[in-house]
Order: structure tokens, then C-alpha cells, then sequence
């Protein structure tokens, strides 16, 4: 597997309505969408980058694990997120390297993304996600 890019990085806040305007008004990025994954328990705001995002993640459910983080570290980065060609061969090509997965197979993620999750404990600490953009083909 090789990574096409950083498709983004993922941001714990507690409040989007509060963090919006530092990126809007201070940083001078537009939030182009704002959007609910009831499935990981957030809502999801969207800027930008070049060809890079920032995803700040919101949760909606004080069980949510982007709740359980920020209790236990506070606001920040909370993961990121590689591109990846073919989602399915490089889950597999991980997994036979020994990797721990955390997503066995791929699901929806945010903007229709297929997405997957390897467990910290096999990248040094960092949450990392793997996205595939089925819709691009
Ligand atoms: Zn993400």
C-alpha cells in the first residue's frame, strides 16, 4: 500500500460553534460543511487545506469515544487520515504485516468516504484512518 496523501486530519473539539471562527475568522479557512456521522457518534466540520482537510470532530453522545477522549486528554489532534488507492487490498496488506485493525472491513465515513481504522497500538501511538473516495471513479 502507499498513501496518495494526507486526506486529513482529525480534531477533538467540544464545541464546533466555538472552534469554527478560529479557523474561519483567524486562520482564514472556509467551513464548507458541516455534517452528523451518527454512526461514530459526531458531528463533523469541514475546512479545506490544499488538498488536505481539517476535520473537527464534535460529539454527540457523552458515551462517544470523541467525548471518552477529550475527558481524558482534552481538545486536539485525535487522528489522521491517509488516502489510499484501494482500501480493501490495504487493509489486508496491514493486517498480514501485523498490524492491529480496529475496522476489519471498510465503512461510510463523513463526505461518502469508505474508511478504516488501525489501532494505535500498531502505529506508534497514532490513530491513523485509511479513506478511499469510491465516488471519484
Ligand atoms: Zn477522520
Amino acid at each position: 500500500m502507499k498513501p496518495t496523501h494526507i486526506e486529513h486530519i482529525g480534531i477533538a473539539v467540544s464545541s464546533l460553534e466555538e472552534a469554527i471562527p478560529y479557523y474561519e475568522m483567524v486562520l482564514g479557512l472556509k467551513c464548507y460543511s458541516i455534517e452528523e456521522v451518527a454512526d461514530q457518534k459526531v458531528r463533523t466540520a469541514f475546512f479545506m487545506v490544499g488538498q488536505t482537510k481539517i476535520e473537527l470532530l464534535e460529539s454527540t453522545d457523552p458515551e462517544g469515544t470523541i467525548s471518552k477522549f477529550i475527558e481524558k486528554r482534552g481538545e486536539g489532534i485525535h487522528h489522521l487520515a491517509f488516502a489510499v488507492g484501494n482500501i480493501e487490498e490495504s487493509l489486508s496488506e496491514l493486517s498480514l504485516a501485523g498490524v492491529k485493525l480496529i475496522d476489519q472491513s471498510p465503512r461510510k465515513g463523513a463526505e461518502g468516504l469508505s474508511i478504516a481504522f488501525l489501532h494505535p497500538k500498531s502505529t506508534f501511538g497514532v490513530l491513523t484512518e485509511l479513506c478511499e473516495d469510491k465516488n471519484k471513479k
